[in-house]
């Protein structure tokens, strides 16, 4: 029976090269598998970020991560008052709330956005939440 060798070797060699990261970060010592990557990681150093959240001053290498992280300090709520700057999750939680600006003469049109909260650490989970019991949105 005959076995070639050679052959076996280089399937190896293949698979084996797959899995390298070549490109290697020189001052964390961490690597990556491509330029690209090592590039975006390498902001975390430099502090120089492409994209700024202007509420938090948090860096991102990619407008699509500012774009979801921004979701934490609108509390992921689309719809917006034109009157007031409040805001919220559902269409009906604004309808309802429009009707406080057309009874009385907008009392609390001074509300603030809630600029000075604190963001959360939770970028990853930009995931719509409905909130059903909040028919006056009560922003801290
Ligand atoms: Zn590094
Ligand atoms: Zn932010
Ligand atoms: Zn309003």
């Amino acid at each position: 029976m005959y076995i070639c060798k050679s052959e076996k070797k280089q399937q190896e060699g293949k698979s084996k090269r797959r899995k390298e990261k070549p490109h290697k970060c020189e001052i964390c010592s961490k690597t990556f598998p491509t330029p690209g990557d090592l590039k975006s990681h390498g902001y975390v150093h430099s502090g120089t970020w492409p994209f700024r959240c202007p509420v938090c001053k948090r860096g991102f290498s990619k407008h699509t991560n500012l774009k979801n992280h921004l979701f934490l300090h609108t509390g992921n709520k689309p719809h917006a008052c034109h009157i007031c700057p409040k805001r919220f999750a559902l269409a009906c939680n604004l309808r309802a709330h429009l009707k406080t600006h057309q009874e009385d003469d907008g009392m609390d049109h001074l509300d603030q956005m809630d600029s000075t909260s604190s963001p959360i650490d939770n970028e990853e989970n930009p995931e719509f939440t409905e909130e059903e019991s909040s028919m006056i949105d009560a922003d801290p």
